[in-house]
Formats: C-alpha cells, structure tokens, sequence
C-alpha cells in the first residue's frame, strides 16, 4: 500500500489546537483500522527544543530515544498511545545542520549545494524513512508556525514538491481561526479566506479546512468558506472550543465527517469496526464529577500578565487521565513556588490540597521555596510526588532538616556547597566545561530496578522498569548511607551506573519522587502508575 502524507498547517494566528487537531485525526484514521504516525516540524533554527525557555516555547518533550522535542508530540503519543521515536521531529536547524555536515564531508561531490532541492529533499528524506520505519498508511506531518510567515516556507516547498512527485497521495489541511469580534457579533470568514491565498501562493491548495472558533461553523459560513477557499463544503470541518476535555476532539471532528472524508478522498474503507474505546474515555471523563484538588509547585507560569499551563503540560495530562482512571474530576492550581521564598509562612496555604507535586526544573530561582513546600508536605503528611528536581530538591530537604546538613544543596544553584548530595556525573562535568549544552543531558529511557517492599514496586506490578529522564545532576552515592539510615528509602536504582531514580518515605501516606519523568508516558488509555498512585492517595482510597 502507498503512503499517504497528510500535511496539516495552521491560519491566521498559532496557538489554535494545530497539535490537538493533527493528533485528533492520528486518532480517528487508527480507530478504523490503519497505521499511524505524526511528524512534527518547527521551523526555528534550534537544533532541537532542549534549549529554550518552557515559558516562551511550552514544555520540551523527550522520547523514549532521548530526542528533545516539541510538547506535540507527546500530544501525539497520548492520543495514539503509542511511543514516538526522534526521526518524527526535525528543526529547520537539524535539517540545515544535516545537509552542511554532508556538504562539509564531500557528499554533494562539488556540486552547489543549495535551499532548493537540497533542504526540501532532506526534508522529504526524513519524511520518507519515518514512512518507512514505522510502515505507516498515514504519516500526518504538522508544519509549525502559521502560512505567510518566512519561516517555514521551505517545508510548504517541501510539501508542495511531494504532492508533485506524488509516490504517495499527499493531503492538505489548513486549521484556521474564525473570529467572532464583539462589537460585530458576528462570525468573520476573511482572515481564513487570507491564510488560504497565502498558501494558494506557495502553490498548495487546502483540501480540508479545520474551523477553529469559539463556536460551531453554521452552514451559511460553512457554503461561504468553501466557495471562497476553494474547498468542499463537507470538507470545512468545525472545531469549537470545547469545555470539557481536548479528548473529546476526535469525537466532535467525527461528527463532521473527517475520517471518512479523508478515506473518500484516499480511496480507502475502514479496516475495521469502529473502536469503542475512545467513546468510553469520554464517557467516563464526563461521569468523573467529585473533585480532587492537587496543587503544582512550579515557576515556569507567568508570561507578562498571563498564566500559561504549556511549560507542565504532560504533568497535567497525566493528573488528568489518573484522575478520570479513578473517576474524579482534577482541579489543578499553579503556585508560584518564589512566593514560598518571599514569604515562607505562606506554605500553610498547601494545606488546603489533596496532594502536591513539584515538577522538574532548572536553575536556583524559586528553588527555595520549593524547599520549604517539600519540607511543608512532608511535615504534614500531604500526599506528594516529586519530578526530577522535583526529586532532588526533595533529597536537599531531608538532609537539611532530618541528617541535620545545614549546608546540604544541589550542586546547580551552589557548586560550593559544603554537602553536594546532588551532584554531577563525571561525564557532564566535561559538557558543562566545554559548554556542550544541547543535547547533551542525560536524555531518554533507562531502566531502573525497583527495590522489594517499595510503593513504587507496589503500583508498577513488576520489579524492572523504563522510564524517561531529562537531567544532568544525580544524587551523590556518597550521601546515600547516611540518608538511608535517617529513613528515606532508595526505591529504584539504575542497574548499569547505580544512579538512583526513586525515593520514597516509607513514613508517610505517600511521598514518591523519581529521577526521571513519568508524566511523559501517561496515557488517556492508559494512565501512570504513580499519577494513578498519588490521586489515589489524594482521594482518600
Ligand atoms: N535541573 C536538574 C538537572 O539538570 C533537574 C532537571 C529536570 O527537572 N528535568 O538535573
């Protein structure tokens, strides 16, 4: 069978669901029958997502192949629930990057090397082998940024030559938003009608649009919209914000069709009877009514006056899914842990949580007052889960307030410190001296084995487990003895270097931390052990 490519870009403005939408669909083509995959390609420069800021760029996701990519693609691994592996993420970046390397080694063989054909082949070479590697019927590619901007011109081209050279049957999507202005009050069309011209000139003719506003397209928009952009009328699919939750995406698109419209359009019947698994997800989502209210210790919040959730999305989701797993609706509060170090008092305002998390991070602001809210649950017995700093910091408390080590602190925010009990590796030593910073963490899956008469044990079901990490400091071995005797349990140690991954405090009703990150690979269908474990804990079960 050949492979279709479905290239989905985004109108008018970003930050309209253009993951949501492409995962959506990756969604829907599973469900009857085929294999899916989704590509995602960001236009910036950055080699890859690992070196910016989660408050500008939202959260950087790792793969279990330890590729630091865009936060869509754990959209895509929750929606599909399946692994995504690094050849379904490039940059403009790695793509430049690759095709001077092989100038630079004599691969071009004295030719000009030059943006056309050389980057758009690369680009189409990726797009193939991930075609390739995963056997995929349907490979969605989602082209970042919006259509007219400079940027990513160059994967429009791509595409555009793809459709040309037609192997495959090449689809194009265009998810644009319709806005409903107030003092109109009515919705407007125009700006869509723009986003299609502007691809119409990079020679690409939208087959579907996907109508984001606040509301549904009635059928008069829906007739003006396909007259105006070229596109059949039941090929403008609405998409209306939705109160509940982004799962019930697929469900609303399938109510206009999309699935079928794009078998139609690839000469394609379903493979199968429609899974009812989705449907049940939704279902148990909208019956989860009981609240439990779990509070996010964290910095990467504000953006001048707005809060964002995108830098701890995963972190969310997997709350989420647990939650709905043991039918309770989240309730989830971002807390600023740097007012926690302006005024320490304040930790008492945990209390009034079900359970606490303190996510992963970098660098010494706020991390104070993450301090005092560990110390603050721990003291308290409040149900906690710490993630990767989260983990650290937990390590920097106990053995300042319980091993009396007034000094102790992590190595990142004090190289001087007295009691290194988070330190780095050898290896990472040379990386931070040399400034190798991209890509250069300890990235992706390990294993870890889990101690006999764990918690964590316990909710895993098994003694050897997988999980993903993004770090660079480690708990210094030289320190365990010491803090083992004072009572925290060393519950998961790497087999290959002895790095510990999970502690636990036996003492308390439920106080995990792990060294890697187990938000990344928590699934609507199938929900996190330890997220499962702490909103059980939360929930008085
Ligand atoms: N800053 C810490 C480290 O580099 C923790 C990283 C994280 O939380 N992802 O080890």
């Amino acid at each position: 069978m050949k492979t279709n490519f479905i290239f989905v870009c985004g109108g008018v403005m970003s930050g309209i669901g253009k993951g949501v939408t492409v995962a959506s669909t990756a969604r829907i083509l599973k469900d009857y029958g085929f294999r899916v995959t989704a590509v995602k390609i960001d236009p910036y420069l950055n080699v890859d997502a690992g070196t910016m800021n989660p408050t500008e760029h939202g959260e950087v996701f790792v793969t279990d192949d330890g590729m630091e990519c865009d936060q869509d693609i754990g959209n895509y691994e929750r929606f599909l629930g399946e692994n995504i592996l690094r050849d379904n993420y490039m940059t403009s970046g790695l793509v430049y990057k690759s095709v001077i390397d092989q100038e630079r080694n004599l691969k071009y063989g004295g030719k000009c090397v030059q943006v056309i054909p050389d980057i758009t082949n690369e680009v189409e070479r990726r797009l193939w082998n991930v075609a390739r590697k995963t056997d995929a019927d349907f490979v969605l590619v989602e082209i970042g940024g919006t259509v007219g901007e400079y940027e990513n011109l160059i994967f429009l081209e791509t595409a555009r030559i793809m459709k040309l050279r037609s192997y495959g049957q090449v689809i194009f999507m265009l998810v644009s938003y319709f806005p409903i202005p107030k003092m109109i009050g009515e919705m407007k069309t125009k700006p869509t009608q723009h986003a299609v011209r502007a691809m119409n000139s990079a020679g690409i003719q939208p087959d579907f649009i996907i109508a984001r506003s606040s509301r549904p397209l009635d059928s008069i928009r829906k007739q003006k919209v396909s007259i105006f952009c070229n596109v059949a009328v039941q090929d403008v699919i609405s998409a209306p914000d939705i109160d509940g939750s982004v799962y019930e995406i697929p469900v609303n698109f399938e109510k206009d069709n999309l699935g079928r419209r794009i078998l139609e359009k690839t000469g394609l019947k379903s493979r199968t009877r429609k899974s009812k698994q989705w449907d049940k997800l939704i279902g148990n989502i909208r019956a989860s009514k009981e609240p439990v209210k779990i509070g996010i210790v964290g910095k990467y919040f504000g953006s001048g006056d707005f809060t964002l959730a995108d830098s701890y999305i995963s972190v969310i989701e997997a709350i989420k899914h647990a939650a709905w797993s043991i039918k309770r609706k989240p309730e989830i509060t971002w807390l600023e842990s740097e007012q926690y170090e302006k005024n320490p008092q304040s930790v008492r305002e945990l209390k009034n949580f079900h359970g606490i998390i303190v996510p992963g991070g970098f660098g010494k602001r706020g991390v104070e007052g993450k301090i005092n809210a560990i110390k603050y649950v721990r003291e308290n017995n409040i149900p906690f889960l710490g993630l990767c700093y989260g983990l650290q910091l937990s390590v920097v408390e106990f053995a300042r307030n319980i091993c009396k080590m007034a000094g102790a602190h992590t190595a990142e925010v004090d190289q001087k410190t007295p009691e290194p009990v988070i330190c780095t590796m050898p290896d990472q030593l040379v990386n931070i001296k040399e400034k190798r910073m991209g890509g250069s963490m300890r990235l992706g899956a390990y294993k870890c084995k889990l101690a006999k008469h764990s918690l964590a044990r316990k909710l895993y079901g098994k003694d050897i487990i997988s999980e993903r990490h993004r770090h660079r400091y480690e708990v210094n071995n030289q320190y365990r003895g010491g803090l083992e005797k004072k009572g925290l349990l060393i519950a998961g140690v790497n087999p290959q270097r002895g790095l510990v991954e999970v502690i636990e405090l036996p003492k308390n009703k439920f106080f995990v931390a792990t060294q890697f990150h187990p938000e990344l690979t928590s699934r609507p269908l199938n929900p996190h052990p330890l997220f499962r474990g702490l909103l059980k804990a939360a929930a008085g079960k």
